[in-house]
């Protein structure tokens, strides 16, 4: 597959434009096309058949491509193809939930998620380049174009309505998805709107589908955006595996635009659970470009909890013992909780007790904002509910 950037232009079509919307269609999505690539038992087989029925596969050729084959338990392999674990809907990290955030007492309509006074949040599409196995936002459905760039403009009105509303997460789904001149569209109606300071358009295609920022087209109404009004693209690289040539030619190309590139992992048992990794991953990121944001702790969804949750006791461990290895740079990053009462962040360990800090509060709770949290570490507790309340003595 696209190996180099050298093999990707050769797959430029005739009129010289690099068609990503194609590429889409040539996605893993049917255990029988899978089989192709992996070796796949019979009992795991029958259960993969299952898992899709409920939550849909869906893998580009190139991520696929990045999979060690004759490794079971290859990270990008979890992070990409069903594994019988999904059938366990709540399993032994205890209870979970299809709305981990909280997102449906925040919604105001046309995607709009207005949380924090300050940020509003717009799921603009569900399209995505690859299913994420470990992905929270498991139960959307999908909108013809027209529709999104229709909600799209409600959401800006609300936007201009809110004049304490500084910043926009342009989410999903993943918007680098949608066409460039539906994103053209979209990006019109922020443009004058005066209160609005910067944008953010959140987005895993720098990962699982580089080719995407191939297109000059894109690039450049990025680069133009950003002249008027700040942009940022957090993006979700969880495994040094991910840093490949063609993701760093991709990170190259926003860069070139202007734009700074955020980053936020999840902590993902059998992906990134170890110093060794998170040290790389950390270090990788900065070498091409990418700052370390936020490290997220997973969060209690069906199908995805059981499998990728680690305990807290045994993440703070292994966050500490990666930072003693980082430098100020790679280390930069907060490892969060990002939960419904707001964000908050997990500081460290104290002998037995977890200490964390919120970040953010609910509007009407401002009072909550940059608390200190004192709670007491369990062996498996792996979310805020699990861990009894304690006083620091
Ligand atoms: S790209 Fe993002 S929103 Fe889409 S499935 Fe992956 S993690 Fe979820």
């Amino acid at each position: 597959m696209f190996e180099s950037a050298e093999m990707l232009r050769e797959s430029k079509s005739t009129n010289g434009l690099l068609n990503w919307q194609q590429e889409l269609q040539n996605n893993i999505t049917g255990i029988d096309q899978l089989k192709n690539y992996l070796a796949l038992s019979e009992a795991e087989e029958a259960d993969l058949r299952k898992v899709v029925g409920s939550h849909p596969m869906n893998i580009p050729r190139y991520y696929l491509d990045l999979i060690d084959r004759d490794n079971p338990q290859d990270p990008i392999r979890k992070l990409c193809v069903p594994q019988s674990d999904e059938l366990i809907v709540t399993g032994a990290m205890g209870e979970t939930t299809k709305d981990p955030y909280g997102d449906d007492k925040h919604d105001k309509g046309n995607g709009v998620l207005h949380k924090y006074s300050y940020t509003a949040l717009v799921v603009a599409t569900e399209y995505c380049a690859m299913y994420c196995r470990h992905c929270f936002r498991k139960r959307m459905v999908g909108l013809p174009n027209e529709q999104t760039v229709k909600n799209f403009q409600g959401a800006a009105q609300y936007i201009a309505n809110n004049p304490q509303i500084s910043n926009v997460v342009i989410s999903g789904g993943d918007p680098f998805l949608l066409p460039t001149d539906t994103l053209r569209k979209m990006l019109d109606a922020l443009k004058d709107i005066p209160h609005l300071k910067f944008v953010r358009i959140g987005s895993r295609a720098p990962v699982v589908y580089p080719i995407r920022f191939f297109e000059d087209e894109l690039i450049d109404l990025l680069a133009e955006f950003n002249q008027q009004k700040t942009l940022f693209v957090p993006t979700h690289f969880n495994h040094p595996n991910e840093i490949t040539p063609l993701a760093t030619e991709g990170i190259k190309r926003l860069r070139n635009a202007g734009i700074a590139i955020n980053n936020q992992a999840v902590l993902l048992s059998g992906v990134n659970d170890d110093m060794t990794t998170l040290v790389t991953l950390m270090n990788g990121l900065l070498e091409i470009g990418v700052n370390p944001y936020y490290l997220y702790q997973c969060m209690p969804v069906e199908r995805v909890r059981h499998h990728f949750q680690v305990p807290l006791k045994k993440g703070v461990e292994i966050v500490d013992a990666a930072r003693q290895q980082m430098d100020g740079y790679a280390k930069r990053f907060k490892f969060i909780i990002g939960h419904d009462i707001g964000k908050l962040e997990i500081c460290g360990k104290l002998d037995d007790k977890l200490i964390l800090k919120q970040l953010h509060a609910r509007p009407g709770h401002e009072e909550e904002s940059s608390r200190i949290l004192v709670r007491q570490l369990t062996e498996e507790g792996g979310w805020l509910g699990d861990l009894p309340e304690v006083e620091l003595k």
